[in-house]
C-alpha cells in the first residue's frame, strides 16, 4: 500500500514536471533584504545625490560587486563621476502674488503654491496667465492644446494628466520637462504653473510642501539643459486652485471633475495675472554612478551588453515625518540596488555564462530628475551601438504575494513578450500598466534608454484584489518618498524572490538570444532607435 502509492506519487510528479519543467529557484528574499537592511539603515542617512550617505552605500555596493567576481566597468574603476549643480529657495526671500482688477493678492508659500527650483527660477517674473487645459502638444495624434491661445510672455496654468483617446506612452513621453517645455517655448510662454490631478496624485499636498525648500539638482553640462528659457516653475495646491480660475467664468472644481475621467479640457486666458520673486543659492555637487560587468560567454556575443539597472540614490535628510527626518528609501530604491547585487553573485556562481556580457548599472540623481542614467546614456562606459537592452528594477513593491507582474513598456518591444513568457513559466500572469496616469514609464531610469533607442522596460509586483489594490494606495500615500520607507515596514520575501527569479530568467533569455531585442513597429519610441550598423 505504502509503496504503490510511493510509486504513484513519483508517477504524478513525473508527468507534471515533464508536461512543464519546473523552474529553478536561486533566491530566497534573505539575501536581498540583508543588503536593504545595510542600504536604509540611519547611518546612510537617506544615500542623497552627492551626500557622504550615498558614497558609503556606493562604497558598500562595490564591495559586494568585488566579492561577487565582478569587473570594474565604470570610467574610473567601478566609477563614473558626474558634476551636478544643486538650486535652493530662499523662501524668506521669495514671495509670489496675483493681480487682479488692480489688486494684489499675496499667495502663502507651502499653502497656496511652491516654486520648483528644477528649472534656474528668474529673479522676478510679473506675466499674465493663461489656462491651457493639459497642456499637451502631440503631433503625432494632431493634439495641441496650445493651438489658438496668445501665450507670448505669458505663464502657462495647466492641468496634470491627459485626455482618455491619448495611449499612454504617447501621453507620459510629451508630458516630461523637455518635450513639455519644447512645445511651450516655441509657444512664447515664459513659465508654467502646474495644478497636481487631484485624482492621481501619489503623495498627499502637505508631504509635497513639507520639503519644498530641499535642494534639486541638474547636470552641470550645456549640453543637457532642457528648461532654457523657463523663467518660472511652480506647482500650485489643488486645493486653493480657485485662487487662479476667480473673475474667469469657470470654476477648478469643473476642470478637475472633467479631469478625473480625462475628459477635454476647455482652455482660456485668466483674468490673473502672477508677480514672483525668486531667490535661490546654486552649489556644485559631485556624485557617481556604479557600473559592473560580467563578461559574456560567446566569443562574438559578448561585445554586446544587457544593462540592468537601479537607482541608489535617494531624497536624503528632510523635514521629519512622525519625529524621524531620514528619508529610508529602503523600497525606494534600495530593493532594486539590493536585487542587482542578489543576481549579480547568483550569475557569477552559475556553471554557465550568459551569451553576452551584462552591465550592472547603479546610478544615481534618479530622484533628482533621472539624472545618472541621463549621464550614462549619453555618455556610456561601454560602445553606445553595444547596449540591446536596459531592464529597470525600480520599487517593484514586494508587499504582497507576486501574482500578476505589472510591465511598464509590455507592448513596446519584443522585451516584454520574453518577460511574458518568463513570468508564466512561474505561474505568474503580466498585465500592462492599470494606471497610466501615474507616468510610471518615463518616471524611472530605463526613460533614458528608450530615448536613445535601446527597447528598455521595468516592472513591479501587481495587485490582483481589491485588498492587495488598497495596500498599494496606502503605501503610496504613506510610505512613497516619506522616512516611513524603512526597515520597519511589512514585505512578502517569497514575493520579492520570486521576482527576482523573473529578472534572472529575463536577464538570461535577452543575454542568449541570438537576436537584439526590437521595437515594436506600432511603438511610438521606436522613433528614437538608432541606426545601430547591424
Ligand atoms: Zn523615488
Amino acid at each position: 500500500m505504502y509503496r504503490k502509492l510511493l510509486i504513484l506519487c513519483c508517477f504524478l510528479v513525473l508527468a507534471a514536471s515533464l508536461a512543464q519543467p519546473a523552474a529553478e529557484n536561486h533566491f530566497d528574499g534573505k539575501s536581498w533584504w540583508g543588503h536593504i537592511k545595510v542600504l536604509a539603515a540611519d547611518d546612510m542617512e537617506g544615500r542623497e545625490t552627492g551626500s557622504a550617505g550615498l558614497r558609503k552605500a556606493e562604497a558598500y555596493v562595490v564591495e559586494q560587486l568585488r566579492q561577487a567576481g565582478l569587473q570594474p566597468a565604470g570610467s574610473d574603476g567601478f566609477y563614473q563621476p558626474i558634476k551636478f549643480v544643486s538650486r535652493q529657495i530662499v523662501e524668506k526671500d521669495s514671495s509670489a502674488s496675483l493681480l487682479r482688477s488692480g489688486k494684489t493678492e499675496p499667495l502663502t508659500l507651502g499653502e497656496d503654491a511652491i516654486f520648483s527650483t528644477r528649472v534656474d527660477l528668474a529673479a522676478e517674473v510679473e506675466a499674465p496667465l493663461v489656462f491651457v487645459g493639459y497642456g499637451l502638444s502631440i503631433p503625432e495624434k494632431n493634439y495641441d492644446d496650445l493651438a489658438g491661445l496668445d501665450l507670448k510672455g505669458k505663464v502657462a496654468v495647466l492641468f496634470s494628466g491627459s485626455p482618455a483617446e491619448m495611449p499612454g506612452p504617447l501621453a507620459s513621453h510629451y508630458q516630461t520637462l523637455k518635450e513639455r517645455w519644447k512645445a511651450f517655448r516655441d509657444a512664447g510662454a515664459i513659465g508654467i504653473i502646474t495644478i497636481p490631478n487631484p485624482a492621481t496624485m501619489d503623495i498627499p499636498w502637505w508631504r509635497i510642501a513639507l520639503n519644498r525648500t530641499h535642494p534639486s539638482m541638474d547636470l552641470a553640462y550645456p549640453e543637457f539643459d532642457e528648461s532654457k528659457g523657463e523663467k518660472l516653475a511652480m506647482t500650485f495646491n489643488p486645493a486653493h486652485a480657485d485662487k487662479l480660475f476667480e473673475g474667469s467664468g469657470h470654476t477648478f472644481e469643473e476642470i478637475a471633475a472633467l479631469g478625473k475621467d480625462r475628459k477635454p479640457l476647455p482652455r482660456f486666458p485668466l483674468a490673473a495675472a502672477i508677480r514672483t520673486t525668486a531667490t535661490v543659492v546654486r552649489n556644485e555637487v559631485e556624485s557617481a554612478n556604479v557600473i559592473a560587468t560580467l563578461p559574456g560567454a560567446d566569443p562574438k556575443l559578448k561585445n554586446e551588453y544587457v544593462v540592468l539597472s537601479a537607482h541608489v540614490d535617494h531624497l536624503g535628510i528632510g523635514e521629519p515625518v512622525h519625529g524621524d527626518r531620514i528619508y529610508h528609501g529602503a523600497m525606494d530604491n534600495a530593493s532594486g540596488t539590493a536585487l542587482l547585487l542578489d543576481v549579480a553573485a547568483s550569475l557569477n556562481k552559475a556553471s554557465e555564462r550568459p551569451k553576452r556580457s551584462l552591465l550592472f548599472l547603479f546610478v544615481t540623481g534618479e530622484e533628482k530628475g533621472l539624472l545618472g542614467s541621463k549621464y550614462f546614456a549619453a555618455h556610456p562606459t561601454v560602445d553606445s551601438r553595444s547596449i540591446v537592452a536596459d531592464i529597470n528594477v525600480d520599487m517593484f513593491l514586494p508587499i504582497h504575494p507576486l501574482r500578476v507582474l505589472t510591465v511598464y513598456g509590455l507592448e513596446e518591444s519584443g522585451l516584454g513578450d520574453v518577460a511574458r513568457e518568463v513570468a508564466q513559466t512561474r505561474g505568474i500572469a503580466v498585465q500592462a500598466d492599470p494606471q497610466p496616469l501615474r507616468n510610471a514609464f518615463i518616471r524611472s531610469d530605463q526613460y533614458n534608454f528608450i530615448v536613445h533607442g535601446i527597447p528598455a522596460l521595468a516592472m513591479s509586483v501587481g495587485a490582483t484584489t481589491g485588498e492587495e489594490r488598497k495596500l498599494h494606495k496606502e503605501w503610496l500615500t504613506n510610505r512613497y518618498h516619506a522616512p516611513s520607507d524603512d526597515l520597519n515596514q511589512p514585505v512578502d520575501l517569497s514575493a520579492a524572490a520570486a521576482y527576482e527569479e523573473v529578472v534572472r530568467g529575463l536577464l538570461i533569455k535577452v543575454a542568449d538570444d541570438s537576436a537584439r531585442p526590437e521595437w515594436k513597429s506600432s511603438s511610438f519610441f521606436r522613433r528614437y532607435e538608432r541606426a545601430t550598423g547591424q
